[in-house]
Order: C-alpha cells, then sequence, then structure tokens
C-alpha cells in the first residue's frame, strides 16, 4: 500500500470438494469457483492478487497445496472455501504444513434460490451450507487460526471484510519479514521502549539489529553537497518551507544538513534491507541535529519509526504502514499532554520532531527551532496539525510472557485555537469512551506512551493481525467500562499463558 517497495504479494483461492461428484459436476465446481474468485477481486481493496488454484480432492493434493502456499514467498495469505462437501479429515495433513494467514469464505456460486425450480441437480452443485461447516468444525478442533467471512461474493459487506483480512495479512507479512536498525540503544532507564528482541523474533519474526550511530555518522559525511541540495529544492516544491531554510536564506545550510541526514538513512536502509529504524536522542554520536525532517520523510514512504529505540513501536508502524492505503494517514505518536476542559476532555499528541506527514491537514511547513534536548543544532522538521476523522491509537508492548497489542478507538478533532507557538506537528483527538476511561483503562493494560495512530488502518484489521500473529489485542473503544476491561484483562492473561504452553526444552 502506501509501503515504498511496492512486492506483488498473492492470496490463494483454494476450493475443496471431492472426488465421488464425477468429472462433470467437478468442470461446474472449477468454473463457478473460478467465477467466485473474478467476483471477489472486483471488490477488493487491498493489493495483492487473488489467485485461483485448482480444486482440490484428495488429502495429498489439500497438503500439497497448503505446503506450497506456505513455501511461497509471495504468498500473505490463503482462503478457502468448500464449495460442494470436502470431508474434513481430508484437510488435517494440510493444516498442520499451513503456516500462512486463513480465510474461510462460507459462500454460494448462487445467490438467490430458485425456488420454482429448485431440484436435487441445483442441491448437489450449492453445498457449501453443510460443506463449510465440515471444514469448520475440524479447523476449530485443531485449533487453526482463522477468519470466517460469511455471504455472497457479489456482497459490498464480503468485500469489505476480506479486505480487511488481506490487509491484516499484508501487515503480518511485513511483520514477520521485518528487519529493523537501531541506531544506539534505547533511553537509558525507560521501561517500556525496553524488551525482549529474542523473544519478539520467535513470536512475531521481526530481527531488531544494533548498528553505531557513527555508521549513520559517516554516511552522513558521504553525502554530496549537490545531492543534498538539489533534495532541498524538492522540498521547496513539495513543501511551505520557510524564507530562512530557503536556498538563499541564512539558514539553508540547516536545511542541506537535513536533507543529508535524509539521503544517508536512506542508502543505509535500502543497502540493508530494513523496513524500520529507531534513533535516540541520548545518543547521537557526531550527528550534528537529532534527525526529524528526515525521519518524517522515511516514515510518509513506509518505514517504521520508534523514538528513542523504540523498537516495538517501530516495527508495529511499518507493519501498520503495510495496511494503510495510499493517501491514508499513520504515523508514529506520543500522547503528551492533556486538555481536561473546558468543554470535551482532549489528548494532544505530538513528539520531539517525529510525526509522519501523512496525517497533516494541509501543506507541512518545514521549519527549524531550538530543541531543548540532547544538545545539538537546532534541528528542521515539518510542522502541521493533524487532519480530523475517526481512527485509533495501538501500541505493542513486551508484558516479559508475552506481547500484547492494546488499541483505543479515537476521533482527531481541530484544535481548539491555532497553536501559533508550538513547533511541531500535533494531533488533537478524544479517545472512547471518554478520556479519564480511556487512559485508565490503557494505563491498566500496561499501555505504552509511544503508539501508533492511524486514521486509515481499520480496528477489524488490527483485531485480524493480532489473531494471525497468535497475539492478545486488547482494545478500549465506546463500550468499555472498567469493570469489564479488567476481567478481561484477566481472562486474556489466563488464556495466553495456557495458550502460550511451555517453553524450555523437550
Ligand atoms: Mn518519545
Amino acid at each position: 500500500m502506501s509501503q515504498a517497495k511496492t512486492p506483488n504479494k498473492t492470496v490463494w483461492f483454494v476450493t475443496g470438494s471431492q472426488a465421488l461428484y464425477g468429472p462433470e459436476t467437478l468442470e461446474q465446481v472449477a468454473e463457478q469457483s473460478r467465477q467466485v474468485v473474478r467476483q471477489l477481486a472486483d471488490g477488493l481493496q487491498a493489493p495483492v492478487e487473488l489467485v485461483w488454484k485448482p480444486v482440490v480432492l484428495t488429502a495429498d493434493q489439500i497438503r500439497r497445496t497448503l505446503l506450497d502456499a506456505t513455501s511461497d514467498d509471495d504468498c500473505v495469505g490463503v482462503v478457502v472455501w468448500m464449495h460442494t462437501f470436502s470431508p474434513a479429515k481430508m484437510w488435517i495433513a494440510g493444516f498442520e504444513v499451513l503456516h500462512k494467514p486463513l480465510l474461510h469464505l462460507h459462500t454460494q456460486a448462487n445467490q438467490s434460490l430458485p425456488w420454482s425450480t429448485i431440484d436435487m441437480d441445483f442441491m448437489n452443485l450449492n453445498q457449501a451450507a453443510h460443506g463449510d461447516r465440515e471444514l469448520a468444525h475440524l479447523a476449530a478442533r485443531a485449533n487453526v487460526a482463522r477468519t470466517i467471512v460469511v455471504g455472497h461474493p457479489t456482497s459490498p459487506a464480503v468485500a469489505a471484510k476480506v479486505t480487511d483480512w488481506a490487509r491484516a495479512a499484508l501487515g503480518w507479512h511485513t511483520m514477520r519479514t521485518l528487519r529493523l536498525a537501531r541506531f544506539g540503544d534505547n533511553m537509558r532507564f525507560v521501561a517500556v521502549t525496553d524488551g525482549d528482541k529474542t523473544g519478539a523474533q520467535l513470536a512475531l519474526g521481526m530481527s531488531v539489529e544494533q548498528y553505531g550511530v557513527n555508521s549513520l555518522v559517516d554516511a552522513v559525511a558521504e553525502v554530496a553537497d549537490a545531492d543534498a541540495e538539489a533534495l532541498t529544492a524538492e522540498y521547496e516544491e513539495l513543501y511551505d518551507v520557510a524564507p530562512e531554510l530557503r536556498r538563499g536564506g541564512d539558514r539553508h545550510e540547516s536545511l542541506v544538513y537535513g536533507a543529508k541526514i535524509e539521503i544517508a538513512l536512506r542508502h543505509l536502509l535500502t543497502a540493508g534491507g530494513f523496513g524500520a529504524f529507531t534513533s535516540n536522542f541520548e545518543d547521537l554520536g557526531g550527528l550534528r541535529q537529532l534527525p526529524g525532517l528526515a525521519v518524517q520523510r522515511l516514515m510518509a514512504d513506509g518505514y517504521g519509526f520508534g523514538g528513542e529505540g523504540d523498537w516495538k513501536t517501530s516495527a508495529l508502524l511499518a507493519t501498520m504502514k503495510a495496511m494503510t492505503t495510499p493517501g491514508g494517514g499513520t504515523s508514529f505518536m506520543e500522547d503528551y499532554t492533556y486538555h481536561f476542559g473546558p468543554g470535551p476532555e482532549r489528548v494532544l499528541g505530538a513528539h520531539m520532531l517525529e510525526v509522519c506527514p501523512s496525517i497533516a491537514d494541509g501543506t507541512p511547513r518545514i521549519e527549524i527551532h531550538p530543541l531543548g534536548i540532547g544538545g545539538r543544532e537546532d534541528p528542521v522538521r515539518m510542522v502541521f496539525t493533524g487532519r480530523p476523522g475517526p481512527g485509533r491509537v495501538v501500541c505493542l508492548v513486551d508484558l516479559g510472557d508475552r506481547f500484547r497489542f492494546v488499541a483505543n478507538e479515537i476521533t482527531v478533532v481541530a484544535p481548539d485555537e491555532s497553536l501559533p507557538n508550538l513547533p511541531v506537528a500535533r494531533a488533537v483527538w478524544e479517545p472512547a469512551p471518554d478520556l479519564a476511561t480511556s487512559a485508565e483503562a490503557w494505563m491498566l493494560a500496561a499501555g505504552s506512551h509511544h503508539t501508533v495512530l492511524t486514521t486509515d488502518v481499520p480496528l477489524a484489521a488490527v483485531e485480524h493481525l493480532a489473531r494471525m500473529a497468535a497475539s492478545e489485542l486488547v482494545v478500549i473503544d465506546g463500550g468499555t467500562t472498567i469493570r469489564r476491561h479488567r476481567a478481561d484483562l484477566e481472562a486474556g492473561a489466563a488464556y495466553h499463558r495456557l495458550a502460550a504452553g511451555l517453553t524450555g526444552g523437550r
């Protein structure tokens, strides 16, 4: 989606049946399943290709097809549909080897019953109502993680649900294969940005890799002045650049240095195959500015980022960027300060510099201001306000024995006034169900102060992502009460400890 690199990812569509129907009926089964794929593809709003696979009739074919899906690096998920009855013991060996997200589409090629002409030929050809229930029984018994979507493939509701799942599958693929570069360690003494990187790789696939910040310093030194100048010209075309920073302005050199940081970071990330990174203002080595503008530009291109060495939020941002539609807003964010009234209670979110312009309302302005932390030269940054709309903030935390996602439904709103003295990008929102309940519930759930804010990725897609990751998701929304929330946390803790089983060797 908004990824700088837009790979051709696929979702396989596998239709189940069995040989006893005979060649003539099975030819109709194949034709109807091709039609379902065409109809489903028409409504799918995610950048994946839906690939029709030959109808599977035997346990061997099923196992081979699902094994091939697992081994295909471009396949991000599998949709299955039992067009006719496909005895589910045939699927046991296949499910054992399937390690891709599974969507069980409970559908039927025929939309309306032909009441006056229906006969047994029709009944034989439209059996998913019981065929899919047979598969679902086995999937539940075998504890296969899956999403079930029910309805005709031309239904907009079905298309929307499959789209949410496909977006999550793209996110999960990104998280599973993510390589993340940390420039410096995490901020000293901070708990929530720390965590078990080996555990994260075991549970979520991401590889978190440490680089001395001087590798970035060296790369900045190698950037040619002419290349940086050319990039500042691009800034002047795309953004509202403060006059002092423009070519000929008193402080243009600071913008050139900011452009060098962007070119150097982009080079290191591309050369290393990284999809996400972190910085830490406590560990800037020979960098003259804290990277601000460069980080904002890279986030806009789909890279994950976390401040203060926060690799979990960076990985989550890269994941949710892969789930974001072109033009959609998804950014690194931090709960910064509160408005406790008068009027609705609100959160003002921002960071020292690093908020993604994909959430901006209007054209960002590039400015330069002092930064009272870090002790370096004044950094260049984009300044803007987040555009209003419904959304959510999501975090990923390490509880020691497992990882937990926390999501809070929010509404981004216009600030009460124009904030003329605030020199950083920001967003103002009202959290559901209200600030007091939201903040209490968030803190009870161990949620972090760093989040990913999105006005594009639906909650349903976040829910699918957590299920694909076999991880806990705590949702705070308009229906949250603290009593129910505490009960959910207790149930979640019990379930996820049981589900994780034992570790340590056998
Ligand atoms: Mn921070």
